[in-house]
């Protein structure tokens, strides 16, 4: 893979959805808020695909219940992160971990790219990776992504991945505007492109199963899915509750079953669950008048929790709104973690 300069693609970025056009390389900040490349922290990672995980700081999505919040929503909530690491370090690196005797242990055979999204840092991660298969030419790598790239980021991911886990959040418009802010096409296009053409490179796709608040885009979401493929591997992930969605009740047990069957019944075959289930919390409740606004009841009741929080631009649509360089949600800090 021929190494880049990784400044080029930042300085009219339009390495997401968002397409901002910002010159990050002087300071202009688009949706995710990140001038350069920023590494949150690395790690040995038990859960499969067993890997040496990079989890890089920034997201260009707000989600509400984002388990990563502090590191996603940096640098806005003021958290930590390391900060910029060289490329080449950070392969060495990664290379000695996976070969050392806890990163055998474990049965670590990749690095894996998370966050945070790792698309806003893309030509940073070539960079890792070239450095990384100079020492190691058939290194893997998996990538981790909330989908929201342009199809030319999604080639170049592409062109590089072992393995992808692609977290799909909604399949109503409006459901993942209020979830997530931003529009879901890109997402399903891409999820659909993936399943398509790089069937072989999809370790899963990754739904977290929020009650009330995508329990309608649940089924058909798995018959979209279904009707690429039946084979196409699909976990659902129990949402707990955090960040914006702290006050929220998690994932019922009876709820996740409902997932599964729903998913086998419009056809799919390959169909896993996780997550820990029935932690106590609200339901139901409107906080906020956003009613106009959406059209179904669970992006509803998610809008409300983000209006109640301060975001005021309904339907959410963080590409255009005004307070996006004031975001509150970006500043919110969770009473809990679930
Ligand atoms: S949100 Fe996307 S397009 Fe905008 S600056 Fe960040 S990576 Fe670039
Ligand atoms: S205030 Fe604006 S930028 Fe912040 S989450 Fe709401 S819509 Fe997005």
């Amino acid at each position: 893979m021929e190494k880049r300069n990784f400044e080029n693609d930042l300085r009219e970025c339009i390495l997401c959805e968002h397409r901002c056009g910002v010159d990050r390389t002087c300071g202009e900040l688009g949706v995710c808020r990140m001038a350069g490349p920023a590494v949150a922290s690395r790690t040995l990672h038990p859960a499969p695909p067993e890997s040496y995980t990079i989890f890089v700081a920034g997201c260009n999505l707000k989600c509400l219940g984002c388990q990563n919040w502090t590191i996603s929503q940096y640098p806005d909530n003021c958290m930590a992160v390391e900060g910029y690491v060289d490329p080449r370090l950070l392969a060495v690196e990664s290379i000695s971990m996976l070969e050392s005797p806890a990163g055998a242990r474990m049965g670590a055979d990749r690095i894996f790219f998370s966050g945070g999204e790792p698309t806003i840092h893309l030509p940073f991660i070539e960079s890792v990776i070239a450095e990384a298969r100079r020492f190691r030419p058939g290194l893997k790598v998996n990538y981790d992504t909330n989908g929201f790239m342009t199809e030319k980021s999604l080639m170049r991911v592409l062109a590089f991945t072992t393995s992808m886990t692609f977290d799909i959040k909604a399949y109503y418009d409006d459901t993942m505007r209020a979830i997530a802010g931003t529009s879901v096409e890109p997402v399903l296009r891409n999820a659909e492109i993936v399943g398509r053409t790089a069937r072989d490179k999809l370790w899963e796709y990754r739904i977290v199963a929020i009650p009330e608040i995508n329990e309608d885009d649940i089924k058909p979401l798995c018959r979209f899915l279904a009707s690429i493929s039946r084979e196409l591997p699909v976990a659902f992930l129990a949402f707990r509750p955090n960040f914006v969605l702290d006050e929220h009740c998690g994932a019922q047990r009876e709820f996740i079953r409902t997932c599964v069957e729903q998913a086998k019944a419009a056809g799919l075959k390959n169909v896993t669950y996780a997550g820990m289930t029935n932690i106590p919390g609200n339901t139901g409740t409107l906080r906020g008048e956003v009613k106009e606004a959406y059209e179904r009841p669970g992006a509803r009741l998610a809008a409300s929790y983000a209006h109640s929080k301060g975001c005021s631009t309904h339907p959410r649509d963080c590409g255009a709104c005004r307070s996006a360089s004031n975001c509150p949600i970006k500043k919110y800090i969770p009473y809990r973690n679930c």
